[in-house]
C-alpha cells in the first residue's frame, strides 16, 4: 500500500533522514521507533508531504512523494501530528467536522462522526464543550478521532501517547488495535513497548537512518532493542 524507497529529508539545508525504505501492507500497523531526534517525526512528515525531500513514497502504486499535504486527504492518507494541535476554541464536534472537509469524506461526514463518537464514548460525552477544556487524553482522542473523520485507508499517528496519563495510553492503543481491522496504521512512537505489541513490522530509526527492522516480535527479543529502548 505505501512504499517509501531511499528518503532522504531535509530542513532547509539539514539533512536529518538518510536512505530509508520501508513498505507498509495493507491492513497492517507498522510502528518507527527510536530515540529523540532520531527523525522518526521527520519521515512521518515526509510521507504526508510536509517537508523537503528526496527519493520515492509511492501509495497504491502511484508516486506521491511530489505531491503537496492538502492532496493527501483525498487520496486518503490522514497525519495525525504530534502534540495534539485540535482547535481548542471550537467545540470537539466542530473540530470533527473540520476533518471531513476533502470532497471524498464530506458526503459521509455526519455518519463518520457518528462513528468516530462510539469508537470515543468520551468525546460523545462531551461532544459539545471546547476542545480547550479537554484533557490531553481527550484531546489526543480528538486529534485521531479528527483524522478518522477524512475516511482515511492509511492512518498516520505521530506520538499518540505523548504527555497522556498510563491509563490513557492503554485506552488509546486498545483503540488502536482496534481501528487496525479497518485501517492500514504507521505509527510513530517512543512509548516502544505498547507500539511494538501491536505492530506487524516495526523499524528502528538510529540518527536518520533505519538500524534495525523486523516483524514486532522479533523487535521485543532484539538485544540492542531490549537494552536501549525496552530497559531490560
Ligand atoms: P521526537 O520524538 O523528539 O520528535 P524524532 O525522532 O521524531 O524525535 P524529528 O522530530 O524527526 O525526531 O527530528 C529529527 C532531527 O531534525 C532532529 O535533529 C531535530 O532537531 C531536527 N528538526 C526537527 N524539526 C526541525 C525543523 N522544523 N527545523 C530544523 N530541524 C528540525
Amino acid at each position: 500500500m505505501l512504499k517509501v524507497s531511499n528518503l532522504e529529508s531535509f530542513y532547509g539545508a539539514v539533512q536529518v533522514v538518510w536512505d530509508v525504505s520501508f513498505d507498509v501492507n495493507q491492513g497492517e500497523v507498522v510502528s518507527i521507533i527510536g530515540a529523540n531526534g532520531a527523525g522518526k517525526t521527520t519521515i512521518l512528515k515526509s510521507v504526508a508531504g510536509l517537508t523537503d525531500h528526496k527519493g520515492s513514497i509511492r501509495f497504491n502504486g502511484r508516486e506521491i512523494g511530489n505531491l503537496p499535504a492538502h492532496k493527501m486527504a483525498e487520496l486518503g492518507i490522514a497525519y495525525v501530528p504530534e502534540g495534539r494541535k485540535v482547535f481548542p476554541q471550537m467545540t470537539v464536534l466542530e473540530n470533527l467536522r473540520m476533518g471531513s472537509f476533502n470532497k471524498r469524506a464530506r458526503t459521509e461526514r455526519e455518519e463518520s462522526i457518528a462513528n468516530v463518537l462510539d469508537i470515543f464514548p468520551r468525546l460523545k460525552e462531551r461532544a459539545q464543550q471546547y476542545a480547550g477544556n479537554l484533557s490531553g487524553g481527550e484531546q489526543q482522542m480528538l486529534a485521531i478521532g479528527r483524522g478518522l473523520t477524512s475516511r482515511p485507508s492509511l492512518l498516520l499517528l505521530d506520538e499518540p501517547s505523548l504527555g497522556i496519563a498510563p491509563i490513557i495510553v492503554d485506552e488509546i492503543f486498545a483503540t488502536i488495535q482496534q481501528l487496525k481491522k479497518e485501517i492500514t496504521i504507521v505509527l510513530v512512537e517512543q512509548h516502544v513497548h505498547h507500539a511494538l505489541a501491536i505492530a506487524d513490522k516495526g523499524y528502528v530509526i538510529e540518527h536518520g537512518k533505519i538500524a534495525i527492522s523486523g516483524t514486532g516480535k522479533e523487535l521485543q527479543a532484539n538485544e540492542h532493542v531490549k537494552k536501549a529502548y525496552l530497559g531490560i
